[in-house]
């Protein structure tokens, strides 16, 4: 099977992808209250409203990147004076937005009537929904989450939960419509159960050869950021965890001849995923996993499944707000990848230093000797940038990638 097989859950995806942006244009023309959110913001309190719909700037930016249209957007930023350092999906929104959708595949989000940031990724992106807040005159609701070089303390997650609670006051207020906590409770279970099946696909990647490539979790991961909380969101995933382990048992596997097993650190590269992955095939290279998908689903220093029993929705949302990497010190970062190395037996690392997400990238050569050199796994550094395809070079990076099977072959062999 080729590593870029179109799969059932694939086709489904497409699908699933074209009609929620679909049903996100309609309901917004029929009167919904619009927000536009980060990604780590919790979709599932909005379900708690009878017509509250939710657009993902960032989701819609690595959209256009998939398509190829990454660079065409930036280029709109750019011409309005914002700087090639940005990061690339701001550009891309900023851009697209400029001009009204043009060039989307989705014709960009429906206006909103309120924006939701928060800074625990970044406070790169609480200037960028900013941008929106002065140009588009619609209030900006910044939810701001604590830093967690450790665990998350109880004091913090009382402080997020109080956001929160203003953040619901303001859209009851804005929207005139209540809230209604049952709603948002069911929100989060169709949500834990989707994440618990997101889990079983991605531990496919233990099989030798893997039954999964980490291309088909980037792929597989938008349903997680546009539909959250629906029983929909739930299904998609059952079925594409069904689907893989059923490849599995019939002995259908994306890379058969599997000889280097890689894990990768850092958001997907999104204008390469097609030419990366069959490189790699071609070289008996499989990355089956991935720091970026690996956290979906889970809390700071750890893979795992952070489950929900059916408790105070809000708690639990706030207890998963840090579940990205990027809030994450050295500390929990490699305590975390650890765990997957040893889980999944990666051979190797590719560290992918990232132009565009330095809270990402600002960690990574740390944790690269830590790895190397307190746990023995070689480890390479590549230049890529997720979305923006002008800053990767194709030559500089498979040369490096092409030296750390070399730095494995020569490990195996002493
Ligand atoms: S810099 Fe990184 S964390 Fe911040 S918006 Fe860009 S991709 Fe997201």
């Amino acid at each position: 099977m080729a590593a870029f097989e179109k799969t059932e859950s694939g086709k489904r995806l497409s699908r699933y992808m074209a009609d929620a942006y679909l049903n996100l244009h309609t309901r917004a023309q029929q009167g919904a209250f619009v927000v536009w959110i980060a990604i780590n913001v919790p979709a599932e309190l909005f379900l708690g409203f009878d017509n509250v719909v939710y657009g993902v700037p960032e989701s819609h930016a690595a959209m256009n990147a998939g398509k190829g249209l990454g660079v065409v957007q930036c280029e709109k930023a750019e011409r309005l004076g914002y700087s090639m350092d940005l990061c690339s999906y701001a550009r891309i929104d900023i851009g697209c937005v400029a001009d009204g959708g043009k060039d989307s595949p989705s014709f960009g989000l429906p206006r909103p009537d309120l924006l939701v940031s928060n800074n625990n990724n970044c406070s790169l992106l609480v200037k960028w929904f900013d941008v929106h807040h002065r140009e588009m005159g619609v209030p900006h609701f910044i939810i701001d989450v604590p830093f967690c070089y450790e665990p998350q303390q109880q004091k913090d997650r009382a402080y997020i939960v109080s956001q929160f609670k203003d953040l619901i006051k303001t859209i009851e207020t804005m929207s005139g419509q209540r809230f209604d906590m049952d709603k948002a409770r069911q929100a989060v279970a169709h949500t834990s159960e989707g994440v618990a099946h997101w889990k079983r696909f991605l531990g496919f990647a233990k099989n030798r050869p893997s039954g999964i490539t980490a291309f088909d979790s980037f792929v597989q991961m938008a349903p997680f950021l546009i539909a959250r909380g629906t029983e929909s969101f739930a299904a998609h995933y059952r079925l594409l965890a069904d689907e893989t382990g059923q490849r599995v048992a019939e002995g259908r596997f994306p890379v058969p001849s599997e000889k280097y097993r890689l894990f990768w650190d850092n958001i997907a590269p999104w204008h390469q995923l097609r030419d990366m992955s069959a490189g790699l095939e071609a070289l008996g290279a499989n990355i089956v996993g991935a720091t970026y998908t690996s956290c979906i689903g889970s809390i700071e220093g750890s893979f795992d499944i952070y489950p929900y029993d059916g408790g105070d929705p809000l708690e639990f949302c706030a207890r998963t707000q840090n579940c990205y990497i990027c809030p994450h010190g050295l500390g929990l970062r490699s305590r975390a990848m650890r765990q997957a190395v040893e889980s999944l037996q990666i051979d190797g690392i590719v560290f992918a230093s990232n132009r565009s997400c330095k809270p990402y990238s600002i960690t990574q050569l740390d944790q690269q000797r830590l790895m190397q050199d307190a746990f023995g796994v070689p480890a390479v550094m590549v230049e890529v940038d997720h979305a923006d395809a002008r800053k990767y070079s194709r030559e500089a990076t498979f040369t490096r990638i092409e030296a750390l099977l070399e730095a494995i072959d020569a490990r195996r062999a002493a």
